[in-house]
């Protein structure tokens, strides 16, 4: 369970700035994108292309594709573009060549990137890859935008308490907890009965468990709202994406479990609500863009022009809302579990829940066999007697590690169970 040591409303060693003291005016901002090539990315430089002269790009970093980081590197002028992939390294300087483009290559190159003197960092790697890079920014203090919740769910507690030391601004930018970052202002702590984040459903909510089970790669893609990356694409069909966002709220704003409800809302209108003492319900609403989330750590303390489609409700007609099934989808309880469990089980969660999405995607398992390898992993994990309280990013990492590789022997029995 999230420990109270990171709480909010004033305490200092909070990283989440729950209260808008106003303080900076719209002077230009320095700011890297980590994983600027992804849709978070895409996104994000939309947003920065459409703010001339309000912006300076410091760095910006990709995993492998060279050609649009450099395209991107070169239209935003920026001052570093860095790719992890440590074999394209003359690739990038190729295509930089004659920009006056710093470049870099490498785990550490992304880093360095984080590393840099950006005022703003969208963390927006996919996975627990952006843990690291995510960390070297919050250690120098900077204000994040943090999208990338599997670093949050890997690292605990921990990544928060280490933000708030530093001074770092964690801003969240994943839209549920955007949604509650809002309305959470509108009471205090102890004022707060629960908080509640909205889940579509994805493309199997109406589904039978026999025929999620088998569903195929190119179904569990066909989100009904959300534009996003494969992997979260596949999570939200698992509802594996929600595991995720109960536990990243978890740690985001040191709530306990049983303060963290679901509700699945197919319209995507109503991204999070906060319930207070005298049962005011305070909601954040906006159409199903991340461009209005990110616009809102973008701009704060302040509020910049978004990109999305403006609300029209009226055309919406209908907002509609319905209990999670977690018999249909086992992954969103296990979250509960492995929160309740603490001492390391949620990065067993989210490392186990990688391997099976790739052993998904690479056609090894079929899509109920997902949440079934997650529920093998934490068990093992747990009988193992391996539950321990996480140290340290070094030590978040190794247990990552050794959960990915306990995932990956438990694997072909999964994949046998399951054909
Ligand atoms: P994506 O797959 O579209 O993009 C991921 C980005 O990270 C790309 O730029 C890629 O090059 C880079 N990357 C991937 N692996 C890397 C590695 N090992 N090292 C360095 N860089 C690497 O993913 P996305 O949908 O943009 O999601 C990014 C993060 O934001 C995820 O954690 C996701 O859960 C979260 N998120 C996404 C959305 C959405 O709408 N897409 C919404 C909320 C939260
Ligand atoms: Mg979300």
């Amino acid at each position: 369970m999230a420990s109270a040591a990171v709480s909010w409303f004033g305490d200092e060693m909070n990283a989440v700035p729950l209260r808008n003291n106003k303080t900076s005016a719209a002077a230009v901002r320095s700011v890297t994108v980590l994983g600027a090539t992804g849709s978070i990315g895409d996104s994000t430089m939309d947003l920065l292309r459409a703010a001339p002269g309000r912006y300076t790009v410091e760095a910006l970093t990709a995993n492998g594709n060279v050609e649009a980081l450099a395209k991107l590197a070169r239209e935003f002028g920026a001052r570093f573009a860095a790719v992890a992939d440590a074999s394209k390294l003359s690739a990038l300087r190729e295509a930089l060549a004659g920009t006056g483009i710093e470049t870099g290559a490498g785990e550490g190159a992304i880093i360095e990137a984080a590393q840099r003197p950006a005022d703003w960092v969208m963390a927006a790697v996919s996975g627990a890859a952006g843990l690291k890079p995510a960390l070297a920014a919050a250690d120098r203090g900077a204000s994040i935008a943090l999208a990338n919740k599997e670093c949050l769910v890997c690292a605990g507690d921990f990544f928060m308490q280490r933000a708030a030391k530093a001074g770092a601004c964690i801003l969240p930018a994943d839209s549920e907890h955007n949604a509650l970052f809002q309305a959470l202002a509108s009471g205090n702590r102890d004022e707060l009965v629960r908080v509640i984040i909205t889940a579509s459903g994805g493309p199997f909510r109406t589904w039978k468990a026999a025929d999620i089970e088998k569903a195929t790669l190119a179904q569990a893609l066909k989100h009904p709202n959300w534009s996003m990356g494969q992997k979260i694409t596949i999570d939200s069909a698992s509802m594996m994406n929600k595991g995720l966002e109960v536990i990243e709220a978890s740690y985001l704003f040191a709530l306990s479990p049983d303060e963290i409800d679901v509700l699945v809302h197919p319209q995507s209108i109503v991204h999070g609500m906060v319930e207070f003492s005298d049962y005011s319900v305070m909601a954040q609403l906006g159409t199903p863009d991340m461009r209005t989330p990110i616009a809102h750590c973008l701009g704060w303390p302040d509020r910049i022009k978004g990109r999305a489609a403006p609300l029209d409700l009226a055309k919406i007609g209908q907002l509609t809302f319905e209990a999670p099934d977690y018999v249909r989808f086992p992954g969103l309880k296990l979250a509960y579990d492995a929160l309740r469990a603490g001492n390391g089980a949620t990065t067993v969660y989210n490392a186990a829940n990688e391997i099976a999405v790739a052993a998904f995607i690479g056609e090894k398992i079929r899509f109920g066999a997902i949440a079934q390898l997650v529920e093998a992993t934490l068990n093992g994990w747990i009988r193992a007697g391996n539950l321990a309280p996480l140290t340290g990013a070094d030590d978040a990492i190794a247990v990552d590690h050794d959960a990915r590789k306990m995932a990956m022997t438990l694997l072909p029995q999964i994949a046998l169970k399951a054909s």
